[in-house]
């Protein structure tokens, strides 16, 4: 609104590229985020990454194991109990593991009672195709919102390693809450791209209910990664929503660790 943008741009581009990107469909997001990811569309390039988003971790984890970082996966944290030295971490069907400090980051997920903000959910549904319906790489969205998709793109003309070779793989995306069956998501997708999207194989659906978290007004960038028990939080919600804002606030969670471990 602040920019005077009205018209076919905003309704039939900006609006539903931005519900897919915020996860917000009614336009509830603080409009200072939107600039902040606007400013970040604009001055940077969109991918992924060859190998898959979990690339990402895994370079991670690499630096952290280099540095002598012990690393467990497939444990699931059930609770965090304050001992009289540091804290007693459980850990669901293993031993509990003694820890100096706690940092949460385990998202959005309620389980180890963190303060979390409300969250935005998104379903993608994922298809192969043995014919591309476009050999262009951008994401497509539906400027007459025929249905509940608002973004689709076909993955494999990005990333040719997303399917085996011949294949393609097309990703829709919808906002939750979403009821709309296959037979309506596959409807919209030969509109969108002018094809017959039966032959499409269904290969599967993901449902990310705490997809983001929400960036209502009035934005409060650098929430605090202290909690006040003493455990230390972080993830994009004491941040932005987004990756970058992860890693912010789990910079920012470490050096608070630091910092009160050297007092
Ligand atoms: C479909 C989709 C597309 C997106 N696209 C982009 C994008 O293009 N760019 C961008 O910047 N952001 C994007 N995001 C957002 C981005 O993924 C998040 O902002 C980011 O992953 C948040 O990181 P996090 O570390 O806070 O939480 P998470 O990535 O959710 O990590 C939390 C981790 O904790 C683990 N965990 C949860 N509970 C427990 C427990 N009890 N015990 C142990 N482990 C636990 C989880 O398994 C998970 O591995 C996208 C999100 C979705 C869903």
């Amino acid at each position: 609104d602040r920019a005077g943008l009205r018209g076919p741009l905003r309704e039939s581009v900006l609006e539903p590229f931005l519900a897919g990107v915020l996860a917000d469909d009614r336009q509830q997001t603080s409009d200072a985020f939107v600039r902040l990811l606007v400013r970040s569309f604009a001055l940077g390039r969109p991918g992924v990454p060859a190998a898959g988003i979990g690339a990402l971790p895994a370079q991670l984890a690499d630096t952290a194991r280099r540095a002598g970082v012990g690393i467990r996966l497939g444990q699931r944290v059930v609770s965090t109990r304050r001992r009289a030295r540091g804290w007693h971490v459980g850990i669901d069907g293993q031993d509990a593991v003694t820890a100096r400090s706690v940092i949460v980051a385990t998202g959005l997920d309620p389980a180890l009672d963190v303060p979390l903000p409300p969250s935005r959910g998104l379903r993608t549904w994922w298809f192969a195709a043995d014919r591309a319906p476009s050999d262009d790489a951008a994401l497509r969205v539906d400027g007459r919102r025929r249905g509940p998709i608002v973004n689709t793109a076909v993955m494999t003309n990005t990333a040719p390693t997303y399917a085996p070779r011949g294949q393609h793989l097309v990703q829709a995306t919808c906002v939750l809450p979403s009821d709309a069956p296959e037979d309506v998501v596959r409807r919209q997708l030969s509109e969108m791209w002018d094809a017959d999207t039966r032959p499409w194989r269904l290969l599967r659906r993901d449902d990310i209910v705490g997809a983001l978290p929400a960036q209502d007004p009035p934005l409060r960038l650098r929430r605090p990664v202290r909690l006040g028990d003493g455990r230390y939080v972080a993830g994009d919600h004491r941040d932005t929503a987004s990756i970058q804002g992860a890693l912010v606030s789990g910079q920012r969670a470490a050096e608070a660790v630091l910092a009160d471990l050297a007092r």
